[in-house]
């Protein structure tokens, strides 16, 4: 039997923290009389600095629930990506499969069993996607939706409507261990992994109690984060661009040397247009050179893994 370790990230989360732990042990102890996971599977609330009550809660869900509830206390607030992952990696050595989940309740708890089928299937990581968006404000689903696209237009592999809902094994804990960067966007780190993936669909609900803790700032910031560390397509759009005006100060020289040889020029003007064009274009297309070898300098510090294997056949293995 597989032991489940359940990952939820807190930031000032004292009005659902509560409801959120009966809800999770509601699912464990189904799961458990299931057969389905391991009767010391467990909850762990990763405290992300929280200023209210947060922290006093765990511990007294911890208190009550001694197997069930654990929980680690970051010491100051780096933010969901950040808080999450640390969540996840400690719990990696406790169990051997994970799911990350909101506190919020947004996420459908009752997915949680959909997820762990697939892991029996052999799946190693599992996306929580979200059907609709019905619950969200227009101004949050327009915002969500164009950043997916957006991503998807800049190159970024991202699992459209996935949060970070998920379920990981051991094993690709063990893989994402591995990508050792400092700047933390998981839900397009996570896809880079590889092995058998699947999605399971839900729909999203409203905040169970408080406040998102997600304000516009913080949600750029994530934005600007997850195209900066996954793609250079900016640096690649600013040399194509270089290009392009260069091409253009060809036509402006053609233009200003026949006005020029008719004789329909103030003295001066065809040096001064053809120089304009001309350098600008030229500007442009030496900052992108210079972006392209800045771009292969950050994928290589990086250092992210070039490959994970699956499996090796060795010699005499008997496949079947
Ligand atoms: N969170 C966190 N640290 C932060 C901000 C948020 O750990 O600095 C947690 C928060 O407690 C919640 C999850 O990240 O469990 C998602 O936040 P929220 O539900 O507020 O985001 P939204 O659903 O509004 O996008
Ligand atoms: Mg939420």
């Amino acid at each position: 039997m597989n032991k489940l370790g359940i990952v939820v990230p807190c930031y000032n989360e004292e009005e659902v923290l509560g409801m959120t732990s009966e809800a999770l042990r509601a699912v464990l102890d189904d799961l458990i009389s299931k057969g389905k996971i391991a009767s010391d599977s467990f909850i762990m609330f990763v405290n992300d600095g929280s200023k209210d009550r947060t922290w006093e809660l765990i511990e007294e869900q911890h208190r009550l629930y001694k197997d069930k509830c654990i929980g680690i206390k970051l010491a100051r607030n780096v933010g969901h990506q950040y808080a999450l992952t640390a969540g996840l990696l400690t719990a990696k050595d406790m169990c051997d499969v994970t799911i990350s989940i909101d506190a919020d309740l947004q996420d459908d708890v009752a997915t949680i069993e959909d997820m762990i089928d697939k892991y029996y299937e052999g799946c190693q990581i599992v996306y929580g996607v979200r059907k609709e968006r019905k619950t969200d404000s227009f101004f949050k689903r327009t915002t969500a939706q164009g950043f997916y696209k957006l991503m998807a237009a800049m190159g970024v592999k991202t699992v459209y409507n996935h949060a970070d809902y998920r379920l990981m094994s051991k094993r690709a804990l063990e893989e994402f261990a591995k990508y050792s960067e400092y700047n933390l966007f998981l839900r397009g780190m996570v896809p880079l992994i590889g092995f058998k993936t699947d999605c399971v669909y839900y729909d999203r609900k409203e905040r169970a109690a408080g406040e998102s803790k997600y304000p516009l700032k913080k949600m750029l910031a994530l934005a600007f984060d997850g195209i900066s560390s996954f793609s250079t397509k900016p640096i690649t759009m600013i040399l194509s661009i270089g290009f392009f005006i260069i091409f253009l100060s060809i036509i402006a020289a053609v233009y200003a040397l026949v006005s020029y040889g008719m004789g329909r020029v103030v003295p001066g003007w065809t040096s001064l247009i053809l120089s304009l064009w001309f350098l600008g274009g030229l500007q442009l297309l030496a900052i992108g050179l210079v972006g392209q070898y800045i771009g292969k300098i950050y994928s290589e510090v990086k250092r992210r893994p070039r490959y994970a294997i699956e499996k090796i056949l060795e010699q005499g293995d008997d496949v079947k």
